[in-house]
């Protein structure tokens, strides 16, 4: 019987060494992190959900180290080795490429990163995937069968229509359950940073059945599980949220997800988001500097946007703010204020990372064109914690060593504790953690 082994390189590569070097311990991001580490590869998972009957799989993400991996994927004996990276762990995903091709066993390479710079890829694998897998998946199982594997296949060329097949959840260990779900791919707004929102194909979102199902399967294999959604914007979309919210009700499920402020301002959104298990909403408010082109409606005052927050967290969902680094016209004096803004700000929760020009992106065609791009920081700087890039009003350094500090500060164990104070709060407020405490 065939074997596909499926690798993921996904999750967040920090360069803990350099960071520390600058006494940046950041306890609060490290849980992230982690957190985002373990989260599974939902493409690859597809994948394996629509394997015909005479295939059989198995995965395996990176754990202790290059030769551990190299070793479990080889003891699989498989006919195929299929592989999804991100741009920061595109390195590794390629050097390991190489050596199982170096064994005789073909491999196919995917996702965001191969998506983009799939001449780049090429001479690492055998196919390079362009696009959604779920498109041409059967037809690299049976060219693979045949032992003629394609150099490229695309989804971008011949039918587009996606069927929205349910990953196969029981791949991996869940301890503590955790799951990804996807309710809609892409996003009809354009943000010039945003890599996710358009590059794999236009914005769409999937039917609620097929959530039901999804949820179904994640419901079979744990009980009390936490969902993060895979989505770039979950409500951006036309799709009405009743029946949605009562979908995930029903599966009785905590969840997180991704969106953009504006569901603050939709009247009885927030109480249905938690209403149905939504515990935490990552919001994007981007620069406060910067106005990115092609925000859209999404772009505004802060005021407003802080209203929004206000709107969400009252109804009892913590609200992750999420803001960028490093955009045109930052200043040192901009970082600081930025920081004292985040220090006193309502948010239970905070990302910052540094501006990323992932490739393929506005961004990074403008930088590009510009000659602002740094070449000798290779993907592997791509981590959203390294500059990649010359600042239009700061030095490389000035802008390193400012975000380094505001990370020690952001992240600080007494700012951790605040922001931890200020979630528990939110969640007093929360129907589901109210029902439980008097259960
Ligand atoms: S709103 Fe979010 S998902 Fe949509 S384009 Fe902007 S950053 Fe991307």
């Amino acid at each position: 019987m065939p074997h596909v082994t499926l690798v993921p390189f996904t999750g967040l590569r920090v360069r803990e060494k350099e960071l520390q070097k600058y006494g940046v311990t950041f306890p609060g991001l490290v849980d992230r992190a982690q957190a985002i580490a373990e989260l599974p590869a939902l493409g690859l998972l597809t994948l394996a959900g629509m394997l015909p009957r005479d295939w059989t799989c198995s995965y395996r993400p990176y754990a202790n180290s290059s030769e551990e991996l190299l070793e479990s994927v080889l003891a699989d004996s498989p006919s195929l080795v299929a592989v999804s990276a991100l741009t920061a762990s595109v390195k590794e995903a390629y050097s390991f490429s190489l050596q199982i091709r170096g064994y005789g066993i073909p491999v196919v390479l995917g996702g965001l990163h191969a998506t983009a710079c799939s001449e780049e890829a090429r001479p690492f694998c055998n196919s390079v995937v362009i696009g959604e897998g779920e498109a041409v998946w059967h037809q690299v199982l049976a060219d693979c069968e045949q032992g003629n594997l394609q150099p490229t296949y695309s989804s971008f060329t011949g039918s587009r229509k996606l069927s929205w097949p349910t990953p196969k959840f029981d791949l991996i260990p869940h301890d503590p359950p955790r799951f990804t779900l996807q309710t809609q791919r892409g996003c009809p707004l354009a943000c010039e940073f945003c890599g996710a929102s358009r590059l794999l194909g236009p914005f769409r979102e999937k039917p609620v059945a097929n959530i039901r199902q999804e949820l179904q399967a994640i419901g079979a294999l744990a009980d009390d599980p936490i969902v993060e959604l895979a989505d770039d914007n979950t409500f951006v979309g036309s799709r009405q949220p009743e029946e949605f919210f009562q979908a995930f009700s029903d599966a009785d499920v905590r969840y997180f997800t991704e969106t953009d402020w504006r569901i603050g301002t939709r009247r009885k959104l927030p109480r249905g988001l938690a209403s149905s298990g939504c515990v935490q909403v990552l919001v994007g408010i981007e620069s406060l500097v910067f106005r990115y082109p092609g925000m859209g409606r999404k772009a505004a005052e802060l005021q407003q946007m802080m209203d929004a927050v206000h709107a969400i967290q009252d109804a009892g969902v913590a609200v992750n703010g999420c803001f960028i680094v490093g955009a045109e016209g930052e200043t040192r004096e901009s970082i600081d204020r930025l920081v004292a803004f985040i220090l006193e700000s309502p948010f239970a929760e905070v990302q910052l990372t540094l501006q990323t020009p992932f490739p393929e992106t506005e961004l990074y065609r403008r930088l590009q064109r510009e000659q602002r791009l740094i070449p000798a920081r290779d993907w592997s700087y791509y981590t959203l914690f390294d500059v990649t890039f010359e600042p239009d009003r700061m030095s490389v350094q000035e802008l390193e060593q400012a975000f380094f500090a505001a990370l020690a500060q952001v992240y600080s164990a007494e700012a951790t504790r605040r922001r931890n104070i200020i979630r528990k709060d939110v969640w007093k407020r929360h129907p589901r953690f109210k029902t439980r405490r008097r259960s």
